[in-house]
Order: structure tokens, then C-alpha cells, then sequence
């Protein structure tokens, strides 16, 4: 993978930021332990200091005209503290003339070090009121010195300059380690989150790059291909799930568009055929003119349904495609159902079937292209009359419930086996009747197709109920038109047949 691309992907970038975020944490975390320590450490040792201090202050008297360490030689408490002032420790007379001064401290180099010598400097700086000083030994050792005047002004009038220092070689070691610790195991740490934020990265989006990857393989002919869940029940799956039924959905939407391919191939081929079949059998045997003007008439009615059928593909793949473009209007549906029904009559009449209609006597408003549900209200009756037999009954019904105009065409035809019902407002989909297909009014197989696209373009729905033998029954659901319109709504009145 090019180096662009691998610092662009998801995994680095969260790794990165992780990386980011736990250095900034982490150095701000030992930052602040390291000033609390630090402060901590001074806090203890300046109390320390001063608690000496004290105690010096106490222990110290003038006696034969030099400031001696005066304390209980028994009492092994004050024995070992005196002991232990008296390790590191100064005084000075006025002039700044060394009374006293421990091996110890003789050997400090005051802080920072300059050429003044240190008794020099301390009794100036005492002078000055500064009374802590740092040093270190010849060896490197830290030490904290506390210093001031001392001395009985009242009585001996004498003032001296008293010094003591104490090792803070402990506390500063302890600091050193604290901050090698910190350089140590921030980088560790940083390495470990970064290395621990690379494997959840790339665990967390294994799956998202297997579905990518299933996603590359898909194609027109492997569609039944589905990523398997993991089982965890988190986001993934969700997103898992989400992407199987999707390519699930275009399963269905490919198998569908095959068979019409199919369906298509199949209808334009068999008129195609048929006409093949009758010039070339005008063309071979017809002697006369008469002959000749058959086999074109019959010819010409097959170019007529070849052209039917490619009329009404096209139409119906523009509506369901979105491209016809309907012309809504306040309609009165009962009106429409009475115009159409009346054009039927003269058919039913000839059929031998008897045509019936009952419908509100109120104006029942929705909004709809006139011509498209005239064509759905045509279509359903084309269907009626065509699958019911000499001596049936045909009948049409509108009623207004509760916000919607209902439309009922049912007859005492033949019926729709239940198998065939699910799929009876497919393209091209007949249900294969020999009484049917012998009839020359046999259909394209797209009526209802229509049927159910106007009325979801319409906001509405068809449903079928059939029971064969005993007839068939479609029912329409239009929503009606906002407006008011009086009466009461489920009133079936007029009567037409
Ligand atoms: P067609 O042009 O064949 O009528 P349709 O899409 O309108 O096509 O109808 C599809 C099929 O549904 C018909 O071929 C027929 O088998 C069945 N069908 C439709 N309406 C009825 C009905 N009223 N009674 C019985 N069968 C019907």
C-alpha cells in the first residue's frame, strides 16, 4: 500500500490520534506529579529545616565568651540531635571571624559557586536577610543551609552568625528517579496505546473491509452472495444486516428485470413468428389477390398488438420510472365510473353478461388524472367481462370510508387459482386458462401492471380477492380529496344496470 494511502486510512488515523492524545495526557500527567512532588519535597524540607533551626536556637548558649552547644548529654533524644546539627554546621563572630565550623561544612561549595569564601558570603548574605542558601559537598551531594543571626544582644552584646545545613541528597535523588521513571515508561505506555489502539483499529474495521471486499465481488451474477454476521449484536452487524438486505433487494430487482427481459423476448418473438409464418406461407402458396390481402390483413393485426405491446412497455417503464407526469385535478370519481361503465354495457350486452353498478349519489372528489383512472376503471372491466362467462354478472360499486373513496369491480368469472394471485399484477403475467387462450381478445398480461401503478401513483392501493369458479373481486383505495363534501359517507344509492 503507498505511503499516502496507509496514512490516510481509518486504522493509522486512529492510532495516530490515540497516540496523540495519550502523549499530550500523559506528558500533563507527569508534569503535574513532578511540580507536586517537587513542591512536596521543598514544603519537607524547608519544615524540616526549620524545626532544626529551632532546635539549634535552643541548644546554643555563651559560655566563657563562646557560643557552645549547651544540652542534656544523657537524654539520648537531644544527645543524637545535637549530634546531628552539629554535623554540618557554622558560626561566625561579628567581624566574621570563624568560631566554629564542622569538617563538613567546611567542605561546601556554596551555590551558585563563586570565588567569595563562604564564610565571607554567608555572613554578607545574612546581613541581606536571605537565611537559605543551597551547596553540595566535594562529592556532588545537595545540601540545604539555613542561616541568621544569633545571639544574646541584652546581656553579652554580642551577635553571631550561625549556619547549619542538612543533606537533601534523599529528596533530589527521589525527583531524579520520579523523572527517569516518567522518561521511561511514557514512551513505553505511548507505545503499548498506539500498538493496543493499531490492533482494536484494525479489529474494529476487519469486518467494514470484509464488506468492502465482498461488496468489490458482487456483480450481476453473484447476487445471492451474503457476509456472514458476526453474532455480536453491535453496530457492524447492524451495518452487516443492513448491507445483506440490500443486496437482497437487488437480487429481487435483477431476478425481476431477467424475467422481463425475458417476458419481452418472449412476447415480441410470437407475433414476430406468426407474421414470419404467413407471408412466407402467402408469399410460397397464395395465387390470388384475395389470398394475398388475407395474409397481409392478418399480418397487419399481428404489427398492431407487436406495436400495442411496445406502446404500452414504454409507457409503463416511463411511469414507473417516474417520467409521466400526471395531471391531477379535482375528479369526481362517480362520474368517471358511470361514463366508463356505460361504455361497457353495449359489450356486456353482447357478451351476454349482465353489467351492474352501485354508486354514491354525492360527488365523490379525489385528486387524479382523469385519464389514468379512466384507464384503471377500463382495464378492471376489459378483465371482468373477459374472464366471465355467457350468463355472469358484472358489478361496480363506489362508497366513500372514512377518508378514502372505495372502488370495487368484482364478477362471477372464472376466478384466480390462489397460487397465481401474488403474482397477477406482474409484467406479462397470465394465468394459463384454455377457455382463455382460445379467445381472441387473449391479453398482453400488462393491464393490471397499470392498474397497480396508477393507484400507488395515486396515493392509493388495489387489492384482489378470487375464489375460482365463483368470480373475482378488485378493490381500489383512493384517498379523497380534502374538500367537504355533504351526505353521509357510506350511502350506496343509484343503482346502474
Ligand atoms: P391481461 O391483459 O391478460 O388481462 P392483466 O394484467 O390485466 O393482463 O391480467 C393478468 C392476468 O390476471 C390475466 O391474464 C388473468 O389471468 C388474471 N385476471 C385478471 N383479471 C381477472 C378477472 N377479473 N378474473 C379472472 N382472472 C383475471
Amino acid at each position: 500500500m503507498p505511503v499516502r494511502r496507509f496514512t490516510r486510512g481509518l486504522r493509522f488515523q486512529l492510532t495516530a490520534s490515540y497516540g496523540v492524545f495519550f502523549t499530550l495526557l500523559l506528558l500533563a500527567l507527569a508534569f503535574i506529579f513532578r511540580t507536586a512532588l517537587a513542591s512536596n519535597i521543598n514544603q519537607e524540607n524547608d519544615a524540616n529545616q526549620s524545626e532544626d533551626w529551632g532546635a539549634l536556637k535552643g541548644y546554643l548558649r555563651v559560655e566563657r565568651g563562646t557560643p557552645q552547644f549547651h544540652y542534656d548529654h544523657d537524654d539520648p533524644d537531644e544527645a543524637a540531635t545535637a549530634s546531628r546539627l552539629k554535623r554540618v554546621y557554622l558560626i561566625l563572630n561579628e567581624k566574621g571571624t570563624v568560631i566554629e565550623e564542622s569538617p563538613s561544612f567546611s567542605s561546601l561549595t556554596i551555590l551558585p559557586a563563586s570565588r567569595t569564601p563562604a564564610t565571607e558570603r554567608i555572613k554578607h548574605d545574612i546581613q541581606r536577610g536571605v537565611v537559605t542558601w543551597e551547596a553540595r559537598d566535594e562529592e556532588g551531594h545537595p545540601y540545604q543551609v539555613r542561616g541568621g543571626v544569633w545571639g544574646d544582644v541584652y546581656e553579652t552584646n554580642r551577635r553571631y552568625y550561625v549556619a547549619i545545613g542538612r543533606s537533601i541528597a534523599y529528596s533530589r535523588t527521589l525527583l531524579q528517579n520520579f523523572t527517569w521513571l516518567c522518561w521511561g515508561v511514557v514512551p513505553l505506555a505511548i507505545i503499548a496505546g498506539s500498538w493496543l489502539g493499531w490492533i482494536n483499529a484494525g479489529r474494529a474495521l476487519g469486518p467494514v473491509l470484509q464488506v468492502a471486499r465482498l461488496a468489490q465481488r458482487i456483480s450481476g451474477s453473484n447476487l445471492s452472495l451474503r457476509i456472514p454476521a458476526r453474532g455480536a449484536h453491535d453496530e457492524l452487524d447492524y451495518l452487516i444486516s443492513t448491507f445483506n438486505q440490500m443486496i437482497g433487494r437487488l437480487e429481487n430487482s435483477f431476478t425481476q428485470i431477467r424475467q422481463f427481459s425475458i417476458d419481452v423476448s418472449h412476447e415480441l418473438r410470437t407475433p414476430i413468428t406468426i407474421i414470419r409464418g404467413q407471408l412466407e406461407v402467402a408469399l410460397f402458396t397464395a395465387q390470388t389477390s384475395e389470398q394475398y390481402r388475407d395474409a397481409i390483413v392478418s399480418s397487419l393485426q399481428d404489427i398492431e398488438r407487436l406495436s400495442q405491446i411496445v406502446r404500452a412497455l414504454l409507457l409503463l417503464s416511463q411511469a414507473e420510472t417516474g417520467q409521466v407526469l400526471l395531471q391531477k385535478s379535482p375528479l369526481d370519481l362517480a362520474a368517471v365510473v358511470h361514463d366508463i361503465t356505460e361504455q361497457f354495457e353495449i359489450p356486456a350486452e353482447g357478451a351476454g353478461v349482465h353489467l351492474s353498478s352501485s354508486v354514491a349519489d354525492e360527488p365523490v372528489t379525489i385528486e387524479a388524472d382523469r385519464v389514468q383512472i379512466e384507464r384503471m376503471l377500463s382495464n378492471l372491466l376489459s378483465n371482468a367481462m373477459k374472464f366471465t362467462p355467457e350468463g355472469g354478472e358484472v358489478r361496480v360499486g363506489l362508497s366513500k370510508r372514512d377518508d378514502q373513496a372505495e372502488l370495487i369491480v368484482e364478477d362471477t368469472g372464472v376466478g384466480i387459482p390462489a397460487d397465481h394471485l401474488p403474482h397477477i399484477f406482474d409484467r406479462f403475467y397470465r394465468v394459463a386458462s384454455p377457455s382463455v387462450s382460445a379467445s381472441p381478445e387473449k391479453g398482453l398480461g400488462l393491464g393490471l401492471s397499470f392498474v397497480a401503478w396508477i393507484a400507488k401513483a395515486h396515493n392509493g392501493s388495489v387489492n384482489v380477492e378470487s375464489e375460482p369458479g365463483k368470480g373475482t373481486r378488485f378493490i381500489v383505495r383512493l384517498p379523497l380529496s380534502p374538500a367537504p363534501s355533504p351526505g353521509n359517507e357510506q350511502n350506496l344509492i343509484a343503482t346502474h344496470g
